[in-house]
């Protein structure tokens, strides 16, 4: 299978080489050529399969001669075989007609494991095959960072060096990031938001005499493996509950659009799912633009829900590109526009969007509400961003089709908000209690390109 930009003026590349590489020399993002069409045999085909099975079914059209059939099925074992659920991503039935799927238990009990875990496997597999080393750089609003450490600590082939906003992410994550005590771990705490360290990050990639120098890697959201793996659970999930004879939908806790447009993805292959909602939480330009039409920047409000704190979800270009029929040319003038400061959409892009997406936005206090309500009601205990999705999801579901709210992490991850709303503090899994003891490790860098680069450099230098 082939990956096209979605600014369609970059290299054409092979799976392994669009996985290796994140983001598109033009500024865009990968997405396959064209996508496969499952039919509802091939869906139903999947009821009753261990995870793993139906990731490597889900998963083997698009990664293409990259990786052998062996090759990929033992990637898969050793992605999900630290996940503390034997399921790897369980339903749990909140109420008549909706479900949570829990997609927090994994090694840093958030959703990003789903995807990280896998990537570290198929990087090091690639890599160890060419003798290539590379120097992978994230932007985290916490969660990222932290899971891409756990995935790439103490590999032979790869620096990871992690941006996030400093004093703007939990203890819990910050944590997760500091206290990993290999030598290519390098946490940075970067003084701004996460949109900050996000944009140093694709300053980083368009900087291409740096880029090529240090071999430079991507594994945000932006990186096409990472939705990829996403993709699978919307299957596994749906499949459980009567797919292909049964629509679906979805809520999801948004903030860089990824996991959404991994429902997006599955969709666009057959799967029957009627709704994706997009659920955020103040920082709401989703919600805003898929009212409206305007994607307007605002600035980021931190919330009780830091890994949303966004407001340029960088996945969204890619759902644009299919909303403007593929036409590469349309996307780049309409990101170039947001340098100054937002674009608005095309009635006929607009409508194309809303065929598939719906969307709300909820506050602060109606979060806590959420988490103190749904803990009375059942016992379950949501972490902040899962409270956003299933007050969003209870406001727009439609009774007659079973809603999905993904459950995006584990409520120890968000302590404070958590006993706010119930009186409980959450507690973390075992394997995790002595994190509070570790000592940690992290640099203080400005918001300063050249600055991080020569960071970055001193660091890696052999
Ligand atoms: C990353 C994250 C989100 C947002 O996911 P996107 O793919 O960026 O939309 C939501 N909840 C949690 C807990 C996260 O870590």
């Amino acid at each position: 299978m082939k990956y096209i930009s979605t600014r369609g003026r970059a290299p054409v590349l092979d799976f392994e080489a669009a996985m290796l590489t994140g983001l598109a020399r033009d500024g865009g993002l990968y997405l396959p050529q064209s996508l496969p069409r499952w039919s509802a045999a091939d869906i139903a085909a999947l009821a009753g399969l261990p995870y793993e099975e139906a990731a490597y079914r889900v998963m083997r059209p698009f990664v293409g001669d990259s990786f052998s059939d062996g090759e990929l099925r033992g990637i898969i074992e050793r992605a999900y075989a630290g996940f503390g659920h034997a399921a790897r991503a369980p339903l749990v039935q909140l109420g008549s007609g909706h479900f949570l799927l829990e997609l927090f238990h994994g090694p840093t009990l958030a959703f990003k494991d789903f995807a990280m875990q896998l990537i570290g496997q198929m990087f090091e597999a690639a890599l160890t095959r060419s003798g290539r080393r590379v120097c992978i750089v994230g932007a985290t609003s916490g969660d990222t960072g932290s899971a891409a450490i756990e995935a790439f600590r103490g590999l032979d082939a790869v620096d990871v060096f992690i941006l996030f906003p400093h004093g703007r992410v939990s203890e819990v994550q910050r944590r997760q990031m500091t206290t990993p005590t290999e030598a290519n771990v390098h946490a940075l705490a970067i003084d701004g938001h996460f949109d900050d360290a996000q944009a140093r990050v694709k300053d980083m990639f368009n900087d291409f005499s740096f880029r090529d120098e240090v071999n430079l890697a991507g594994v945000n959201s932006i990186n096409w493996a990472r939705v990829l793996a996403q993709v699978v659970y919307y299957f596994t999930a749906a499949v459980s509950l009567g797919a292909p004879h049964r629509k679906v939908s979805f809520t999801v806790p948004t903030g860089n659009f990824g996991d959404v447009f991994a429902g997006y993805i599955a969709r666009a292959m057959g799967l029957p799912i009627d709704r994706l909602v997009v659920a955020t939480n103040r920082n709401d330009i989703l919600h805003r633009c898929l009212q409206s039409g305007d994607y307007r920047l605002e600035g980021v409000a931190p919330t009780i829900s830091p890994s949303m704190d966004i407001q340029v979800s960088s996945n969204f270009e890619r759902a644009l590109f299919y909303a403007y029929g593929q036409d590469g040319a349309v996307v780049s003038r309409v990101m170039d526009e947001l340098n100054t400061g937002g674009f608005h959409v095309s009635q006929g892009a607009l409508e194309a969007l809303r065929e598939v997406f719906d969307s709300g936005s909820v506050g602060e206090d109606e979060t806590l509400r959420t988490i103190a309500a749904t803990h009375a009601a059942t016992g379950e205990v949501l972490c902040p961003h899962t409270a956003v999705g299933v007050n969003v999801a209870e406001r727009l579901r439609d009774p007659a089709t079973p809603m999905v709210t993904l459950a995006t992490a584990h409520p120890a991850k968000f302590p404070d908000a958590v006993e706010q709303a119930t009186g409980q503090r959450p507690s973390l899994p075992p394997r995790m209690a002595d994190l509070f003891e570790k000592p940690e490790r992290v640099s203080r860098v400005d918001n300063d390109l050249s600055a991080i680069e020569a960071l970055i450099r001193e660091r890696t230098a052999q």
